[in-house]
């Protein structure tokens, strides 16, 4: 029998449910196996269609899933990999429920959202957790109490409790308590209110994490107790601090974990070591170095989050504070800003994924800049694509060469689609997605990263370094040093001559973890690190 663990969250959104839940994760994982399940309140079946300006970044799991950016952290904190079936979004809840309508599976009953939604909902819970054998389910509500859109996530919840036995169910619920700078002090009332609407719907939060920007004084605790009615050592504070990677650390502190082992009666083998010294790491690093992210979507961080966090991780591990330099490509392209200028200072390069023309030309002449003033250069994915019309352009002297995805009729088509996407007229979830081997160049830079010739890693896209360019681009010096399998698709490209200058078609940041960092982020940043071989770009 799995112990359940609910974490909803009320007030306003971006409090950050998702890394707390991933952080209470983090906390009582141990030996115990733990399944995340996030519940998302919008029709979308999966994120794959929506606009990283909107939702911030669309996450790929190993089995090809797009799902929302939760998984993302879950994932980076709790060390697992984690499967498209446990995002469950009232888009593919409804599909279910309609197809068995459809098929005539409840027997000539009205389908309403209460009983029959919710008890899909259940059942979805109930069915992963059984067939993933979870020791613990952490079940995270997305959205804000109150919100149409997850109440029946909520009830499912509430149903749950009784379905499983309260011995066997924890909730926690983020609240938020305002600092109001004109009387200098905190405000509880939003709680209070809060609180009110969450147990009006029937869930009694066991224990309450208070998010603040400092930490909150016992007096005021004392207060969001009394008034929520729990015992005042179940008010966890949760402050503003500088890593996300330093919550776990602040719960234990705050006491999370004995409320948690004796409401669920858990094991005690909980170690955070190794993690407590990577995160002293990140917040006492002996070198710093600035490197720029070029792309179309600098308005909004969170549609990068795993690039970011994939410089933090190679960073803890190498006592690295990595700065990002945010670089919009339009402004190159437009001529607002030189392609020197906008670069200045930095100390590494990287042309991070993305669709669609708005920067390219831009994008096109960073890298050049990268390559030919020897600065270290990372390119995922559209970013392997671009080094490769670039180096089409440049060095092989094809004029026009380019991404059939933005210019259609390039005389020199070196990235083009892929032969089985040509058929596609539907967008959801129909590019080359999830997790692709390659097989690795003996004695190349990749295979020095990765320590192995056969790797795999995510994939999200529909465009394809085009075979017929393949020994062209090798004669005129281009490495390809990494293939899929029957050598057909281009994984990874390298320049021997360069002190780092290395570009692939998957996405390595979706694997990248604070414990284990992702390879071609180690070299990337290492190769930043290394001032003494090449000038500071600028400087
Ligand atoms: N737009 C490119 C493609 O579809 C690259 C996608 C990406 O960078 N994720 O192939």
């Amino acid at each position: 029998m799995p112990k359940w663990i609910v974490v909803t969250g009320g007030v306003l959104s971006g409090l950050g449910k998702g890394t707390a839940a991933a952080a209470i994760g983090r906390l009582i994982k141990g030996s115990n196996k733990i399944v995340p399940i996030k519940c998302d309140g919008y029709l979308n079946v999966d994120p794959g269609t929506m606009n990283p300006l909107e939702h911030g970044e669309v996450f790929v799991l190993d089995d090809g899933g797009e799902v929302d950016m939760d998984f993302g952290h879950y994932e980076r904190f709790l060390d697992i990999d984690c499967k498209f079936d446990w995002n469950l979004t009232s888009g593919k809840i409804f599909n279910k429920v309609i197809e068995k309508e459809r098929r005539g599976e409840y027997l000539g009953k009205t389908i309403q959202i209460f009983p029959h939604v919710v008890d899909e909902i259940q059942h979805n819970f109930l069915r992963i957790a059984k067939d993933e054998k979870a020791d613990i389910v952490l079940l995270e509500i997305g959205g804000t109490i109150g919100d149409i859109e997850n109440s029946w996530f909520i009830e499912a919840a509430r149903q749950l409790r009784k379905k499983v036995g309260t011995e066997n169910f924890a909730s926690i619920h983020l609240t938020y308590v305002p600092y109001l700078e004109s009387v200098g002090e905190e405000k509880t009332k939003p709680a209070q209110r809060d609180l009110a609407t969450v147990r009006s719907m029937g869930i009694y939060p066991d224990i309450i994490i208070a998010r603040s920007k400092n930490q909150l004084p016992k007096k005021i605790k004392e207060k969001l107790a009394l008034l929520c009615d729990v015992p005042v050592d179940h008010i966890i504070s949760g402050w503003d601090i500088s890593t996300v990677y330093e919550i776990p650390l602040m719960f234990e502190r705050e006491g999370l974990l004995p409320l948690l082992q004796e409401k669920l009666q858990l094991s005690k083998d909980t170690v955070l070591g190794r993690w407590s010294e990577l995160v002293k790491n990140i917040q006492q690093p002996e070198k710093e170095v600035t490197v720029a992210l070029c792309g179309k979507y600098t308005q909004l961080k969170d549609s990068y989050v795993s690039v970011l966090e994939a410089l933090v991780h190679a960073g803890a591990h190498q006592k690295v504070k990595v700065n990002v330099k945010w670089v919009e490509t339009t402004d190159v392209e437009d001529g607002k800003k030189t392609v020197a200028d906008a670069l200045k200072g930095v100390a590494g390069i990287i042309i991070p994924g993305g669709f669609g023309s708005r920067g390219v030309e831009g994008k096109i002449q960073m890298i050049r800049y990268a390559r030919e003033n020897n600065i270290p250069f990372l390119g995922l994915c559209f970013g392997l694509q671009l080094s490769v019309v670039e180096y089409a352009r440049t060095v092989c002297r094809l004029e026009g060469a380019h991404t059939t995805e933005i210019n259609s009729h390039t005389p020199h088509p070196v990235i083009d689609l892929l032969e089985s996407q040509r058929q596609i007229t539907r967008m959801g979830a129909t590019m080359r997605l999830g997790s692709c081997n390659a097989l690795l160049e003996k004695g190349s830079l990749v295979h020095q990263l990765y320590g192995s010739v056969s790797v795999h890693e995510r994939h999200r896209h529909r465009y394809e370094v085009n075979p017929n360019y393949h020994n062209l681009l090798i004669q005129k010096g281009l490495r390809l040093s990494g293939f899929s399998p029957d050598k057909k698709l281009v994984e990874f490209i390298e320049l021997p001559n360069h002190t780092f200058f290395c570009a692939t078609q998957a996405h390595p940041e979706l694997k990248s973890r604070l414990l284990s960092p992702a390879p071609l982020f180690m070299g990337f940043v290492r190769a930043c690190c290394r001032e003494d071989e090449y000038p500071l770009n600028g400087q």
